[in-house]
C-alpha cells in the first residue's frame, strides 16, 4: 500500500491490491474504488464487483477461493453455475447505459 497525493486537490489516496484481479485500486479522500464484502472479509475493486454482477466464475478466482476456504465460507452457486455474492452485497445489474459485460468463458 502506498499513499498518493493528488497534485491538484491535495487529497491523499492509497493504493490497495484487489484480491480478485490483482490490480491496484485507490481508496482515500473522495475516492472510493474499493467495495467491502463483509461476510467474505475482503475488499475488492469496484470493477470486479460490477463486472461480475451475474456471479463469479470459480475457475477464474483461485486466490479468492483459497481465501474463502481459509476463513470457512461456504459459497452458493446460481443457475448458471457461478458463485453468488453474499446476500446484501450483490452488485447492481447493468443498466441499458452500462451494457452487459461480455466475458470469455
Ligand atoms: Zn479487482
Amino acid at each position: 500500500m502506498c499513499a498518493i497525493k493528488d497534485p491538484k486537490s491535495g487529497d491523499y489516496t492509497f493504493m490497495f491490491e484487489c484480491p480478485m484481479c490483482g490490480r491496484g485500486y485507490r481508496d482515500g479522500q473522495h475516492v472510493y474504488e474499493g467495495r467491502t464484502i463483509g461476510p467474505w472479509q475482503i475488499r475488492i475493486c469496484q470493477t470486479c464487483h460490477v463486472m461480475n454482477w451475474d456471479g463469479i466464475v470459480e475457475s477464474h478466482q483461485p486466490r479468492l477461493m483459497e481465501h474463502l476456504a481459509k476463513i470457512g465460507v461456504k459459497v452458493d452457486y446460481n443457475e448458471s453455475g457461478f458463485i453468488k455474492w453474499p446476500s446484501g452485497y450483490e452488485p447492481p445489474p447493468p443498466t441499458p447505459r452500462q451494457p452487459r459485460h461480455r466475458r470469455m468463458r
